[in-house]
Parts: structure tokens; C-alpha cells; sequence
């Protein structure tokens, strides 16, 4: 199963040469699931061959626009090109209110339904699950109210050793019982037990994003042994005190926490324009936690 992420938007604030503000697609068993919606990101799907027409569930971390500032244009070319499926947005409560002003003064009426869901900026909590995921906020602390999100893959059916089940004559149609973990009476009495039949299949693996957010030990809990953890890093660690200015975190910091929760790969990103290159940024990470990349445009990363 597919559970891979394209990073769309690697900057923070403005968007500089080569680089977008924030945004992911994440693919989950060939479902999408949109991460932040900057400006640009349009364009960015586009750029990267990828159908803004097959999101579904778009994810708002917070209001500063360097988040969102996309959003309008997207729902508005997902109207125009005749979406009619209905698409599920996640996000602070002002949210709707910016949208319906959008789309009030712009007398635009959608031809799909928009579902809003309001994510509770003090409090973690399950908002979606589906055949593919599970998603949980993450309660980071920065300037404004500010959620990460956490994407847990589903337990998958057991695994089928087909050439045992074959030796014992076992009918198709009982192999979906197996798949769920139950043994098997064949019809002349003989018990097969699942565990001698099958094979569990892999441990869920789990994506967490950390959008803005000041270091602070307060999310840890939410993010521990993550697969893979993208964490922003803002600065260099010698912008320490802009870093705490401004709410953000620097990318030493980042590998810290990456560190810190058990993660396997760490992803940085939401980079200062302040940086025309970023391979500082990421030798400072790596100085803590080896497993870091680059969370760059049109990047794509296995879960
Ligand atoms: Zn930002
Ligand atoms: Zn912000």
C-alpha cells in the first residue's frame, strides 16, 4: 500500500526563488490528503503531475497565510472544472468565515459540498477515520492557534501463504476469513490454525507534520516513535532568540525533537527566505539526528 508524501512548499513566510510556501500532498493507498494550502500550490500540483481533482481532505494548520492563502484559488478551480464529489476540510473555526466572504462577494456558489471540521486548538483529538488512516491534531504552540496533524496507516488484513492453503484444498471463498485472523473446520473435520496459514502483516506506519511551532516538550507525547516526523526549521540555531520571537523553531531544534520522540526520518522544511541555499540547515540537523532530509519542492517521500 501506497503511504508516501510530495512535499509541494518548502518556505516560510514569502515565497523566494525555487521555493513555495507550505504545502504537502500526502498519499495514502492512493487517496489524498492535502497539507497546508499556501499560495502557489496550484501551480505546484500541477508542476509536479499531480490531480488537485482526486484531494478529498484538505488539512489547515493555521491561519497565517503563508498556510492557506491557496485555498480560495484551489476550491475555486475544483468548481470550475466541475467537482461534484464532496470534499472535507479540516481547519480553525474562522476558516468558513474567510471563505464564505470569498465566495459570497465573488457570488460563487459551489457545485459540491464543502464539509468543514473544526480542529479544537487546546486539546489533541482523533478528527478522521477512514479504511486508510487514522488522523489526530497535534497541539503546537505558536503565535496564533496552531495544529500539526498525525496520519496513522490502518492495521492491513492478514497476509496468505497460498501454497499451504493450496496443499490443503482450501476454497477461495474461505480466504477471507483467514485474511481476518480466524481458523478454519474443513468440511472433514480438520482445523487449520490461522497462525500456521498466514502472515501478520506490517506495523501501521505513522507520518506526523509539525507545522509553526516554538520547541516545547508539550507535543512530544502526541508524536512519539513516528515513522516519519516533518518538523519545521525556520532558522539556523544562531537565530535562537528570532526563533523564540517569532514562534518558530530552529533546525537543530528540530533534529532535537526528532530525537527526542524516537522518530525514524526526520523532514525539515519552512525554511527563512533568509537562506539562498539550505545545506546548512540540514548539516545542523544532521549534527543530532543523521536521518534528516531536505523536506523540498516535488520531493517524495516513502513512509
Ligand atoms: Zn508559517
Ligand atoms: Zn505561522
Amino acid at each position: 500500500m501506497k503511504f508516501e508524501v510530495t512535499i509541494l512548499g518548502s518556505s516560510s513566510a514569502t515565497p523566494v526563488h525555487n521555493r513555495n510556501p507550505t504545502a504537502q500532498l500526502l498519499n495514502c493507498n492512493e487517496k489524498f490528503y492535502l497539507i497546508d494550502c499556501a499560495e502557489g500550490t496550484q501551480q505546484q500540483l500541477i508542476k509536479f503531475g499531480l490531480k488537485a481533482a482526486k484531494i478529498d481532505y484538505i488539512f489547515i494548520s493555521h491561519l497565517h497565510g503563508d498556510h492557506y492563502f491557496g485555498l480560495i484559488g484551489l476550491l475555486s478551480t475544483m468548481h470550475l472544472n466541475g467537482r461534484i464529489k464532496p470534499l472535507h476540510l479540516f481547519g480553525p473555526a474562522a476558516i468558513q468565515e474567510i471563505l464564505e466572504l470569498q465566495f459570497k462577494h465573488s457570488d460563487t456558489t459551489l457545485k459540491y459540498e464543502l464539509i468543514y471540521h473544526v480542529t479544537n486548538p487546546a486539546e489533541a483529538e482523533v478528527i478522521l477515520v477512514n479504511q486508510d488512516v487514522t488522523v489526530e491534531t497535534i497541539i503546537l504552540n505558536h503565535r496564533i492557534p496552531c495544529t500539526g496533524f498525525k496520519f496513522t496507516e490502518k492495521k492491513r488484513l492478514r497476509k496468505l501463504i497460498v501454497s499451504k492453503l493450496e496443499e490443503q484444498n482450501v476454497a477461495i471463498e474461505l480466504y477471507p476469513l483467514l485474511k481476518r485472523g480466524l481458523d478454519l473446520t474443513l468440511p472433514n473435520g480438520t482445523v487449520l490454525k490461522n497462525e500456521a496459514y498466514t502472515t501478520d502483516s506490517a506495523t501501521p506506519k505513522t507520518y506526523a507534520y509539525c507545522s509553526d511551532t516554538l520547541f516545547d516538550e508539550s507535543y512530544f507525547a502526541s508524536i512519539s516513535n513516528c515513522d516519519t516526523l516533518y518538523h519545521e526549521a525556520t532558522f539556523l540555531h544562531d537565530m535562537l532568540d528570532r526563533a523564540n520571537e517569532t514562534h518558530h523553531t530552529t533546525a537543530l531544534q528540530a533534529a532535537q525533537v526528532a530525537q527526542a520522540v524516537g522518530a525514524k526520518n526526520l523532514l525539515i522544511g519552512h525554511f527563512s527566505s533568509r537562506y539562498k541555499t539550505l545545506n546548512e540547515l540540514l548539516e545542523e540537523a544532521q549534527s543530532v539526528f543523521e536521518n534528516t532530509s531536505l523536506a523540498v519542492e516535488g520531493t517524495t517521500f516513502q513512509i
